[in-house]
């Protein structure tokens, strides 16, 4: 349907009452007036025949027929009134405007039937004589109550019609001026319903768009006051609402933005709509970029867009599972839960994700460190038992024999024994590490380093390697001493070891602003590049038959970095193959 403004629904109906109004009106005064007029007219007629009844009604009397003509023509032409004289039969004897020989008879004329029967005749018609519109009166001449003749006066109406028609055309013009006054008042008048109701239209559509802050003024009507209010009243429970669910919304974007773990949820099509910084930092995806996007668009994880699609089929808590990505250099953990809405309808699901790299990094570490345990104990078991089985057999009758291989024996119980006891003070470490139960003591460096050298000694004498120490009484830092003692005895066993007879080895142990370095360097062999992040690892040694040969387990570096690690530090390397190391331990002061 048609939709106008209400405006155009009011004003049309003003101009139709005034149209109605001004138009009856001018008919009902026009044709009062034309009426008033022609009484008038009529009264005026009938005095005039009154005023000449008794001289004619004495001269009809008498047969005075040119008498009775010649009066008529003179007061006719003095008061501008047709005067007729009639006889009872119709024959006209007196006129004041023709000859009465010249009139036909006037029997069947309206007025004079009237006066006739009635006692007076009235007529409004054309009259053939004058060939103009009149209007006749006739009233009945008497004598003895017997009618002798009728007199009948007549005016023109011309003049009537003209002075009618000039007052038609001043209504006219009145009207229409009217018209256009009423007009203009009810198009101010429609324009002022229909404002109001504009200016709420126009508040609504901006409530509609958001602009909930700003308020409708109050109309004066009644009923647009009230809906006004009530348009107010909503827009200001609207703009409440709306702040409460901003305000939860962020606080959940807040807590998912704060979140370590990843929150990923997908409506029920599996399109993204909702995703935290963890989520695309763990996915190595555009957070912005994806919202909005199917999963399969947004993560190239076949086993990932699989397990999502279970969950949302199933409609439930799905089993955790695991998912390696980035080609198998990060491990998620991913747990799916579907959403319901209150009808039981799917409407998505939510997953939640956790980084378990470093968990599966470790569960790696753990595998191999019992791989590597194994293997370093099983080597000088196999001996041991190999050479017991053989001393067994009969050797043990062979004195020379029975010595090199009870030596041979004894030299595989004391590597065991040294893994053993590398493997007790790692796990010491660890912890101590945990617990924190380990004391330290600020305290001057240089007693601690002087006897790590000392216990060193004998070994580096044998290779004639001398160790020099740098280092003043004033560096101190916070240390449990045994440990770090350790730590330098393990350092310096190592320089002696992958170093070349009378190569020297320097200790020195400097302080800075925020820490205190304690470096062991010597002219050794060098450690290849590829090795050095890899050397501190347990059981990890770049020359196996090398390092075994020299007494080594794997585990000297490893008990280096714990050590360093529980006094807050930290183990590097420096080292060019061929030029010899240097190794320093950073302590925090
Ligand atoms: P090991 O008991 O075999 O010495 P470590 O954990 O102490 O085990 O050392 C690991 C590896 O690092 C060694 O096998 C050796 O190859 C290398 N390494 C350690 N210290 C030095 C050094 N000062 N010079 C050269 N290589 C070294």
């Amino acid at each position: 349907m048609l939709k106008k403004r209400l405006l155009w629904q009011i004003y049309p109906y003003f101009l139709l009452i005034i149209f109605i109004s001004v138009v009856g009106l001018a008919w009902y005064g026009s044709h009062s007036l034309r009426n008033f007029h022609l009484d008038q007219v009529d009264e005026d007629l009938k005095s005039r025949a009154i005023l000449i009844e008794r001289q004619i009604s004495d001269k009809l009397t008498n047969q005075q027929f040119k008498e009775i003509d010649d009066l008529c023509k003179y007061i006719g032409q003095a008061s501008a009134t047709r005067i007729t004289v009639i006889l009872p039969y119709g024959e006209v004897i007196a006129d004041s405007d023709e000859l009465p020989s010249r009139m036909k008879n006037h029997a069947d004329r309206p007025e004079f039937q009237g006066a006739v029967d009635k006692g007076i005749g009235k007529s409004l018609r054309f009259s053939d004589t004058l060939g103009k519109k009149m209007m006749y009166l006739a009233i009945p001449l008497k004598q003895d109550g017997k009618v002798i003749g009728v007199i009948r006066t007549s005016v023109p109406v011309t003049a009537i019609d003209e002075a009618l028609n000039s007052i038609y055309k001043r209504l006219f013009f009145a009207g229409v001026i009217i018209a256009i006054c009423a007009a203009i008042i009810s198009l101010a008048i429609s324009k002022k319903i229909s404002r109001p109701v504009e200016q709420m239209t126009e508040g609504a559509r901006h409530f509609a768009s958001g602009k909930l802050d700003m308020r409708l003024s109050i109309p004066n009507v009644v009923e647009l006051a009230e809906l006004a209010k009530a348009l107010n009243e909503m827009s200001r429970e609207l703009d409440s609402r709306i702040k409460t669910i901003t305000e939860e919304r962020s606080h959940i974007q807040a807590v998912l933005s704060s979140m370590v773990e990843g929150v990923l949820a997908v409506d029920s099509s599996g399109h993204i709509v909702s995703i935290n910084e963890a989520a695309g930092r763990l996915l190595c995806i555009d957070k912005e970029k994806v919202d909005g996007l199917n999963i399969e668009e947004a993560i190239r994880n076949p086993k990932l867009q699989q397990y999502v699609k279970n969950t949302l089929e199933n409609r439930q808590v799905a089993e955790t599972e695991s998912f390696a990505i980035n080609d198998g250099s990060c491990f998620l953990q991913l747990h799916g839960s579907a959403l319901t809405n209150d009808k039981s309808e799917n409407t998505g699901a939510v997953f939640v994700l956790h980084d378990i790299t470093s968990t599966h990094q470790l569960e790696e570490i753990r595998r191999d460190f019992v791989a590597n345990v194994s293997h370093e104990l099983k080597t000088p078991i196999t001996s041991i038992k190999g050479f017991a089985e053989t001393l067994l057999e009969g050797a043990i009758n062979e004195p020379e024999q029975s010595e090199r291989f009870l030596k041979i024996i004894v030299k595989h119980s004391d590597r065991l024994t040294a893994i053993i006891e590398d493997l007790l003070s790692l796990s010491r470490l660890e912890e101590n590490g945990k617990k924190i139960m380990l004391s330290f003591e600020t305290t001057s460096l240089k007693p601690t380093l002087v006897s790590a050298i000392e216990l060193a000694k004998v070994r580096a004498e044998q290779k004639h390697i001398k160790i020099d120490l740098f280092c003043d009484e004033e560096v101190r830092a916070k240390i449990n001493s045994p440990l770090i003692e350790q730590a330098i005895l393990n350092l310096i066993d190592n320089a002696v070891k992958y170093s070349q007879s009378k190569n020297n080895i320097q200790v020195i142990a400097q302080a800075s602003r925020d820490e205190v370095l304690i470096k062991v360097a010597d002219n050794g062999c060098g450690i290849t590049a590829k090795h050095l992040n890899r050397i501190f690892e347990r059981f990890y040694v770049v020359d196996k038959g090398r390092s075994r040969k020299l007494g080594g387990t794997g585990l000297g570096l490893s008990i280096v970095k714990h050590i360093a690690q529980v006094h807050g530090g930290y183990v590097g390397v420096e080292s060019t193959i061929g030029n010899g190391s240097t190794f320093t331990i950073h302590l925090p002061i």
